[in-house]
């Protein structure tokens, strides 16, 4: 018997999808703060998110994924 799949949750519609079939991709969130100094600090945090299936071709994710293999953002 084999043990049960994990369930990711789409960060999209917040469906619950196995890990095996859904897309992972790759998030670059920046935050932008500005502290007492003025000077403007920058975080950048890359988060892996989750996507169902009809979401990631809805937004189009694949091609997004496409692209950034392309450009080599880091
Ligand atoms: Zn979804």
């Amino acid at each position: 018997m084999r043990g049960k799949e994990p369930l990711v949750t789409c960060d999209n519609c917040g469906r619950k999808v196995p890990r095996s079939k859904a897309v992972v991709f790759e998030k670059v969130i920046r935050f932008d703060t500005e502290t007492h100094t003025g000077s403007d600090v920058k975080f950048f945090e890359k988060r892996k998110v989750y996507y169902c299936i009809s979401c990631a071709k809805h937004s189009k994710i694949f091609e997004k994924k496409k692209e950034m293999a392309k450009r080599k953002p880091f």
